[in-house]
């Protein structure tokens, strides 16, 4: 990026779309210079406001080279110092013996008496008045002072419009100030108003600005919806027939929440606008049926269905399961694996290409390529959390175009139709974040476990007592029970990790040689692992000692003990659904969470969570307190506008005000909406979410 000439206007050169733009460059806080403090009330840590006149200055050589200006204070001829490490001559010349200074900063005791190091200080003349008003500090670019910012944003407070984009009916029953009021006062507040308030925003004022900047996220958020509705999608009748046969074909019944998720997804593939719905259940509630039972719909009506995992493993169970059921219906189910080369590539991808796969199982980079599908209807997005913000943007933000995930229809009549887009996640989006950054998305919750699912026992241990879990596996194994051994694979270190679970493998094989121990990793080749994966289903092995592959999708009933090293390094989300792979046996199912020293405060708190709770809700919601909504969605790292004031827990009131005002608004006054988007995002942006 070309820097910016220092004489360059202050909003450019703090990256505002306009001089406007400034009138919501708020303070970050204030200084009070509104009055003199005497030397002997100054409280230590605090800033005050001091005046005095110099009558003694020297350059002193030692320690080290500085400024001692000695001052007497007005009204009383007390001395201070005001001292100064760094210092041009050009301020020297000012601290003339007679001078009268006003100096802003923390008095504290020195060496000769009381004295300020590197205040703020000017030259005034006597009786010079003080400010009526608290003075700003923004936030600000090296070499932007904050005088300048203040004039600059003086000036546009005088000539902006200022005008209110709420009618006034709406901001007398909210009890908001209005707007100009609002930013006059943030920018210059009086002394009486609390500097708490200012600080903490609860201020009036501060509740107007949370309020615009939420209102226009429920506005921005509704305009997209609206642009769906515009868009045309392939109409999938229900397929009676198909369905019926398919859920005769299972081993169980579903569940009540299952039936009442598919009538709902059923409904909107039977629209002509593109479905956007987000599934949510908790990890082994049956959302793979559910989705497959989506895809039946597609194909049922002569088109095809894709879904997207988010690593190779994870879609190669979403594969099998798909195969399993799918395909005694005549269905065709390929698989595109990274690994896969040449002709069994091109093979697979000429099946898409020309319809004969009906369903297409893959990870999201796989259909960036030239993959081109024949008539896609339906894509499904499993445990979409996982995906980077990048990818779910680029899936989200045109509706999923065909352009977007680079497929397309080859027939013309068809082109400008748009799928329906399912996705999948098992970490519930907290309540804050579905009325916000999710506002546009219809949420089917799957909100009942198949039966026969109990409550895990959770137990936190130092590593020093890993000994004695692993004497304690024997006598578990040795009743007839199976463990699991995790080793978690961060990917940024997967071949330390890798070699963390070999290692540990090794270490059971030998502290363990009566029970039958096998490995699985991410790096086997997938005929290897699906082996040890049937081995330890079919009861062939005691333990499995697994990197975080059975995070997705292996069921094994009588897997009743979880052991998960190094639970300190891993997330939330990422526990719980580890943990979700016991305890669907009859079996008292325990889960041994084994931390290694240093613990940090954030991760000694997951570990409390994850103790203290089963439901997936509750764990979401702690994890979004521990890591705010912009660590939670991943964004923080994506330049995805977040929000700057409003705090999405906090101002929950507000957003449930926001998203009223923003439905009456876009009913009732189309003009006062363009007014208010225009002043909140004049750079036609979007509150995008993830
Ligand atoms: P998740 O929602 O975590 O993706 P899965 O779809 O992998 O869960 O389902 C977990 C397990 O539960 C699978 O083995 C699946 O076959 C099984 N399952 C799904 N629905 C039911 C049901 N209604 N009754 C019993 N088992 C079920
Ligand atoms: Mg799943």
């Amino acid at each position: 990026m070309a820097k910016l000439a220092k004489e360059s206007p202050v909003h450019e050169r703090l990256g505002l779309a306009s001089a406007e733009a400034l009138i919501l460059h708020l303070p970050l806080r204030y200084e009070d210079e509104t009055r003199l403090t005497r030397l002997r009330d100054a409280q230590p840590g605090q800033a005050v406001l001091v005046e005095g006149i110099v009558s003694h200055l020297e350059i002193l050589t030692r320690p080290r080279r500085q400024l001692l200006a000695t001052l007497n204070e007005t009204g009383s001829n007390v001395p201070f110092y005001l001292r100064m490490l760094n210092f041009y001559p050009s301020q020297q010349a000012h601290l003339k013996p007679g001078v009268r200074l006003r100096l802003y900063g923390e008095i504290k005791p020195g060496f000769f008496g009381a004295e300020m190091v590197h205040p703020r200080w000017r030259v005034v003349a006597a009786n010079t008045p003080l400010p009526d008003r608290l003075t700003p500090v923004y936030p600000t670019v090296a070499g932007l002072s904050q005088l300048r910012i203040q004039n600059a944003v003086a000036a546009v407070l005088l000539s902006a419009d200022l005008a209110d984009t709420l009618p006034d009916a709406i901001r007398a029953g909210l009890a908001l100030p209005a707007f100009d009021e609002a930013v006059k006062r943030l920018h210059a507040p009086t002394p009486e108003d609390s500097q708490v308030a200012l600080e903490t925003r609860e201020h009036p004022a501060w509740r107007r600005i949370k309020f615009d900047e939420l209102l226009t996220q429920q506005l921005s958020l509704r305009l997209h919806c609206r642009e769906r509705e515009r868009q045309s999608a392939p109409i999938l009748a229900n397929m009676r027939g198909l369905t019926t046969r398919f859920i005769a074909n299972l081993p169980f019944p579903l569940t009540t929440a299952q039936k009442r998720v598919l009538l709902e997804i059923q409904a909107d593939l039977s629209r002509p606008h593109p479905m956007h719905r987000l599934l949510q259940g908790d990890v082994g509630s049956g959302k793979t049926c559910v989705a497959a039972l989506a895809a039946l719909s597609a194909v049922g009506n002569g088109y095809q269905a894709a879904v997207m995992a988010p690593t190779e493993i994870l879609a190669e169970q979403s594969y099998l399961k798909f195969r399993e059921w799918l395909e005694p219906l005549g269905i065709l189910v390929v698989r595109l694996a990274a690994a896969m080369k040449g002709k069994a590539r091109l093979q697979a991808m000429a099946a898409i290409a020309d319809g004969s796969a009906a369903v297409a199982v893959g990870t999201h980079a796989l259909f960036q390529d030239e993959v081109s599908f024949k008539s896609l209807a339906l894509a499904i997005v499993d445990e979409q959390h996982r995906f980077g913000v990048e990818q779910r943007l680029a899936l989200r933000a045109k509706g999923a175009t065909c352009d977007e995930l680079a497929i397309g229809y080859d027939s013309p009549q068809s082109s400008n139709l748009t799928p329906h887009l399912l996705m999948m996640s098992a970490t519930p989006i907290p309540r804050s974040l579905a009325m916000s950054y999710y506002a546009d998305l219809d949420v089917s919750v799957i909100d009942e476990l198949p039966p026969g699912r109990k409550p895990v026992a959770t137990r936190v241990l130092g590593s020093a007592r890993r000994d004695e879990v692993i004497a304690r596996l024997r006598d578990y194994c040795k009743s007839g029970a199976q463990a699991y051994w995790v080793c978690p694979l961060i990917e940024e270190s997967e071949k330390i990790d890798l070699k963390a679970a070999i290692d540990a493998h090794a270490e059971l094989v030998a502290e363990l040689p009566d029970l039958r121990i096998g490995l699985a990793h991410g790096r086997m080749k997938s005929n290897e692992k699906s082996a040890v994966m049937s081995a330890f289903k079919a009861g062939e092995l005691d333990i499995l000692v697994a990197t975080t592959v059975i995070e997705v999708g292996v069921d094994v009933a009588n897997a009743s003990l979880m052991v998960i090293e190094h639970a300190e390094r891993m997330g939330l989300a990422q526990l719980h659904q580890l943990r979700g792979r016991v305890g669907r046996g009859a079996r008292q199912s325990t889960c041994l969470l084994l931390y290694y020293e240093p613990l940090s405060e954030t991760a000694r708190q997951r570990l409390r969570i994850i103790r203290d709770n089963a439901d997936g809700f509750v764990i979401a919601r702690e994890d979004l307190r521990l890591r705010g909504p912009g660590e939670f969605m991943g964004a923080r790292q994506s330049g995805l506008p977040m929000l700057r004031f409003a705090d999405l827990e906090a101002d929950q009131d507000l957003l449930e005000q926001a998203r009223d005002v923003a439905a009456r608004l876009l009913e009732q006054d189309p003009e006062a909406v363009r007014r208010h988007l225009q002043r909140w995002l004049p750079r036609g942006g979007d509150y995008l979410h993830a």
